[in-house]
């Protein structure tokens, strides 16, 4: 099992750690980005507070990226080079839902496996392989659909474990989906193959994030994995939580004693113009919105930076953020997924204990999820 930096510089540094989804780039793509960004994270003057390290922990799904395998080689030179920590890779059980991967050939788990076989033994120096799933929906948790789907994962993930090399076995990270508390049992004996070796799981919330805003956790959600985090804590037993996507989740989850996270956020945030800050969510960069209430401003640029007290050389400059920029042939878009990538992981480690002030102040929405799970609780995870 991964065993996550603990850095000795001055600063707090959590155990969990943000997992920054990183799309399916080119080889060329990425390397452009990372000497991009490296060259500005190693010469900026972070005033006092500290270093941002934009691709300490990266995740892809092997399996989606078709012909641009020399991106794993590529990232693996990164690993070695420091530039990355650790490294995730996921089965692809999401994209087989959603048909994406039908081009491929790969539209069930069995098909999954196939190529996950083949991927996951040749490329063996990831950190953490999350195990193949067939995430239910919302609709499936009142019906059968939803017993039916956790066995298929439990059968497809047993059966891709026995055809995995043993110093992978180590490494992998079957997928908790839970609808009850009984689930939380059923899943664990079915899995206790795969957790005595690995000592890792993952949660995926899929099915019971908020059916009218599904970026955010909902209190049923984080309930059942408070429950799953108390048995597998027992157990010795870390726990990934899959696409989180809303990092302002991030603070709560931390609360809750998880050790990793991930989303695709960042990316997709800042394709759509947004700038992410803790508690107080995405901000719009935009031109073409400069009257509007929420669009980003100079003011509110050093609001944010100051109420939250980060910095970073990516949001430096709000020209440069913008979402029609382009300052030195430099497109907008990468300043904000750097300046995400950099808030994120500094949210990982320096903010250790939940701020549940500026939660309230800031995090309207998270708040009211949070007072929800926890009423009339006092409850410390730590
Ligand atoms: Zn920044």
């Amino acid at each position: 099992m991964v065993d996550l930096k603990e850095e000795n510089d001055g600063f707090k540094r959590h155990k969990s750690s943000f997992f920054q989804a990183i799309g399916t780039p080119t080889r060329n793509v990425m390397s452009d980005h990372v000497e991009f960004a490296m060259d500005l994270v190693n010469n900026y003057d972070w005033q006092g507070t500290p270093k941002a390290k934009p691709f300490r922990n990266m995740l892809l799904t092997p399996v989606a990226l078709r012909k641009n395998k020399g991106i794993l080689d590529y990232l693996k030179e990164l690993k070695g080079e420091g530039v990355i920590d650790n490294i995730m890779f996921d089965s692809g059980g999401f994209q087989v839902l959603t048909g994406s991967l039908k081009s491929r050939g790969i539209s069930n788990l069995d098909d999954l496996q196939k190529h996950n076989e083949e991927l996951y033994n040749e490329y063996d120096w990831a950190d953490i392989y999350i195990m193949p799933d067939h995430p239910p929906n919302l609709s499936d948790v009142y019906h059968d659909g939803y017993k039916r789907k956790i066995n298929n994962t439990i059968e497809a993930s047993l059966k891709f474990f026995e055809c995995l090399k043993p110093e992978i076995q180590g490494k992998v990270a079957p997928v908790f989906h839970l609808r009850k508390d009984q689930d939380i049992d059923y899943m664990y004996n079915s899995y206790k193959p795969m957790l005595d070796k690995s000592k890792f799981a993952s949660y995926s919330a899929s099915c019971l994030t908020h059916p009218g805003s599904p970026r955010q956790l909902r209190g049923a959600a984080l309930t059942m994995l408070n429950e799953l985090q108390k048995v597998l804590k027992k157990k010795g037993v870390g726990i990934h939580c899959l696409g989180i996507s809303s990092p302002g989740s991030v603070f709560i989850l931390h609360y809750l004693g998880i050790r990793t996270f991930d989303a695709s956020t960042p990316i997709i945030g800042a394709g759509l113009g947004k700038i992410y800050f803790p508690y107080i969510g995405g901000i719009s960069c935009s031109l073409l919105r400069d009257n509007e209430d929420d669009n980003m401003t100079e003011e509110k640029l050093r609001w944010a930076r100051e109420v939250t007290n980060h910095r970073c050389p990516f949001c430096e400059d709000l020209s440069r953020l913008k979402k029609e920029s382009n300052v030195e042939g430099i497109p907008g878009y990468l300043y904000r997924r750097m300046h995400n990538f950099c808030m994120l992981d500094q949210i990982s480690w320096t903010h250790r204990d939940l701020e549940v002030g500026l939660l309230e102040k800031y995090g309207n929405a998270q708040f009211k999820i949070f007072s929800t799970v926890y009423k009339n609780q006092q409850v410390s995870f730590f």
